[in-house]
């Protein structure tokens, strides 16, 4: 049996256009310096009514208290693709970084999918070194307890079935738990990378972004990435703005900050040999 097609958005609700090269590569020396944004995303697929979001982002206050612009609540950029925030079935949440593991009481009829290690991780005794619990927040961290306790929360295996379609894959790297998700469309199988790869460029060059748990796992990852995906085209990086410039906007009022990523790219992709 051949697996349903999702329709399949990228919503940005944050970004930093202060930042520089230099930040986001671990190898500062090989770095021509110069502006590189960030941008922040959630992801959305979706079929026959059903939505199936990939990260929850962060609200205003979390995003803003770390120097990033807010733009939107990722539930106000769901609507505007005309989704409703109740219809999102399952939130699978890639890592619990800040910027990924927030919102979960915009969609209370979700059941989280988190993977063990990076529960282990974000409560364990690597939060005792403030250079891994940094990039932690503790209320989103207490939800996530709470949405255990409440039964609304499930722990991925390795290679994970969501629904038919979309399957989970444990990387770690970047943080011990990462996953990234894999979304069946009709232009073939897409792989929403997160942190496994912000920009395209850090799989390029091969130079990690700087924050990263164990290097050798990030490294993996990235081929890992592209070999999951029907083609390198079907990569899509967690922060890299020209996301928004290589696929075509969700609808009419989305240009800027929502496009489709089931259709072909507009641009050849930085990963095509
Ligand atoms: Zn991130």
């Amino acid at each position: 049996m051949t697996d349903p097609c999702y329709a399949l958005f990228a919503v940005r609700y944050a970004s930093n256009p202060r930042r520089t090269a230099r930040d986001s590569f671990l190898m500062q020396h090989d770095v021509h310096d110069g502006p590189l944004p960030l941008d922040f995303f959630v992801w959305a697929a979706v079929r026959d009514g059903r939505v199936i979001l990939i990260d929850g982002g962060a609200n205003a206050g979390t995003c803003r208290a770390r120097g990033h612009d807010f733009e939107r609540c990722p539930a106000d950029g769901l609507r505007a693709l005309g989704l409703d925030p109740a219809a999102v079935t399952d939130l699978i949440v890639t890592h619990m970084h800040w910027d990924h593991a927030g919102n979960f009481d915009r969609f209370p009829n979700a059941t989280l999918h988190v993977h063990p290690r990076e529960m282990t991780h974000a409560t364990g005794p690597c939060m005792c070194e403030p250079v891994l619990r940094r990039p932690y927040d503790i209320d989103q961290v207490c939800a996530m307890l709470r949405a255990l306790y409440g039964g609304r929360l499930r722990f991925s295996d390795d290679d994970f079935t969501v629904a038919p379609g979309i399957t989970v894959h444990h990387m770690g790297g970047h943080t011990p738990g990462l996953q990234v998700v894999r979304v069946n469309t009709t232009r073939g199988r897409v792989v929403l990378a997160s942190d496994a790869m912000h920009y395209f460029a850090n799989a390029t060059t091969r130079n990690p972004f700087p924050v990263v748990v164990h290097v050798d796992a990030y490294l993996q990852a990235l081929r890992r990435v592209v070999a999951l995906a029907d083609t390198p085209a079907h990569v899509v990086p967690g922060h890299d703005p020209l996301v928004l410039r290589m696929y075509p906007p969700a609808n009419d009022v989305s240009a800027g900050f929502a496009v489709r990523l089931d259709v072909a790219p507009l641009m050849p992709s930085p990963l095509m040999p």
